[in-house]
């Protein structure tokens, strides 16, 4: 019995030793498979330490945006597209930790956790998988001129099926010729962040649509309700201000003209909880996810916010940032009925199509949406001007967001086409651009008359 006892011990022990074993080798091999694999002395992958057969990234349309070439990385021989397209092919010393060739780098090289480096037949090379993006290029290098060497971002998607079709931030360079980024003029400070998944603004005005729908859904009769604006408002000896007297508004007219005074109230009202509440069902607070590429969340953070706090916040200034991807995807749902459909960047990986397109959750009710619509397209019809984005149905919000004294306001335009052809939302932002509804509307605008052409 004894002896049976010490045995069964022993084995149990051996077995202990082999379970963790298996688990210390699983584990160094999930953290290391990858530098092992990509390791530079693996001849599957690389000739005299050079990489050889990566998959080719290309956009919709089949243009090349990278592609591997006698043991060198070949861009597209544009330098408009090359420039425009920088974060998402990434520059040649991987330094954009968000680019398709950094996170897709093991479908581009042609090996996975299961099978290790594969072949599609014995007598090909190793090679990689070829990636189709859903976006543009052509589109992407226009908005990239759009924005003229001022820092910001611009994203266009459908809303339907979540295709981002154009996408790019700025200050870029041509990943050819590198310039030399550490001059002190800093200009190319934060070159490698794509400000459209990578940055997050204080938002200003065009968060006020996140103000207009929680206010739609937990204030009775506010369609009927009248606000009065004199040009101020003092919270708690906090003074809150529009640039001039708006007097007598709608909830409508108030999104209109942007009256500071009326959202403030507005907000108040909501109290911090239904505030904060509505902020996080459209997003703020939580990461994103795009085809495996996290984005950075924008933030609301209102339980210590006081009386002042909140009526600032109401109009997207205290201490909200937003992320420009985020508020796309919200402005997308708004077009979309109250149902957000996930931006996606990868429509084919070979000759699958991409597992993540298209998940979709309702975020507003459909009643919200449409409401929330019909202000959007008045919004253009009585403020920015019909005749400044002829025939495209425009639904939109301005920001111009204050970033502190004596520094220009960011300015964003964000909104949607009322159009069954072109479902498109789009968002843009241009750091210290200053009014919402002149450059970044101006940007929006040149960019959504390309995108349906
Ligand atoms: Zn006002």
């Amino acid at each position: 019995m004894k002896l049976l006892s010490a045995r069964t011990g022993l084995l149990i022990t051996l077995i202990l030793l082999f379970v963790l074993g298996l688990a210390a080798f699983a584990m160094q091999y999930f953290d290391s498979a990858p530098a092992w694999v990509e390791h530079p002395s693996n001849r599957h992958f690389y000739t005299d330490g050079k990489l050889s057969n990566l998959g080719t990234i290309y956009d919709r349309g089949g243009k090349a945006l990278l592609q591997m070439s006698d043991g060198g990385i070949k861009y597209n021989e544009d330098p408009a597209i090359r420039t425009a397209l920088m974060h998402v092919t990434g520059d040649r010393d991987g330094n954009v930790e968000t680019s398709i060739s950094s996170v897709f780098k093991s479908d581009l090289m042609g090996w996975n956790w299961l099978n290790g480096a594969y072949r599609f037949n014995s007598e090909q090379p190793t090679g990689g998988t070829d990636l189709t993006l859903t976006l543009d290029a052509g589109l992407c290098a226009a908005a990239y001129r759009e924005l003229r060497g001022r820092r910001g971002a611009v994203g266009v998607y459908n809303y339907q099926t979540g295709e981002l079709i154009c996408m790019t931030s700025s200050p870029s360079f041509d990943p050819v010729f590198p310039p030399d980024l550490t001059g002190e003029s800093g200009d190319y400070e934060g070159v490698y962040l794509n400000r459209l998944f990578s940055a997050a603004y204080t938002p200003g005005s065009v968060f006020k649509l996140v103000t207009t729908a929680a206010a739609l859904e937990q204030l009775p009769d506010i369609d009927k309700r009248r606000f009065r604006c004199n040009g101020e408002m003092e919270v708690e000896g906090n003074m809150v201000t529009c640039p001039a007297a708006h007097g007598e508004l709608t909830l409508g007219e108030a999104l209109a003209h942007s009256c500071n005074t009326s959202f403030a109230r507005i907000a108040l009202e909501l109290g911090a909880e239904k505030l904060q509440e509505y902020a996080e069902r459209v997003g703020f607070n939580s990461a994103q996810k795009v085809d495996g590429i996290h984005t950075i969340p924008g933030r609301v953070e209102l339980a210590h916010a006081g009386k002042a706090g909140l009526a600032w916040a109401g109009i997207g200034q205290f201490t909200n940032t937003a992320n420009p991807l985020n508020f796309m995807s919200l402005v997308g749902a708004i077009g979309n009925r109250g149902l957000a459909v996930a931006p996606n960047i990868v429509a084919r990986r070979g000759f699958l199509p991409a597992a993540s397109a298209g998940a979709k959750k309702r975020l507003l009710s459909e009643n919200t949406a449409e409401a929330l619509a019909k202000m959007m397209r008045n919004n253009t019809i009585a403020v920015y001007g019909e005749s400044n984005f002829k025939g495209l149905e425009l639904c939109a919000k301005s920001g111009t967001a204050e970033v502190g004294e004596g520094k220009k306001p960011h300015s964003w335009f964000a909104g949607f086409l009322d159009r069954s052809d072109y479902p498109l939302a789009f968002v843009v932002i241009i750091e210290g651009g200053g009014s919402g509804s002149g450059s970044a509307a101006a940007v929006a605008s040149a960019v959504l008359h390309r995108a349906v052409k």
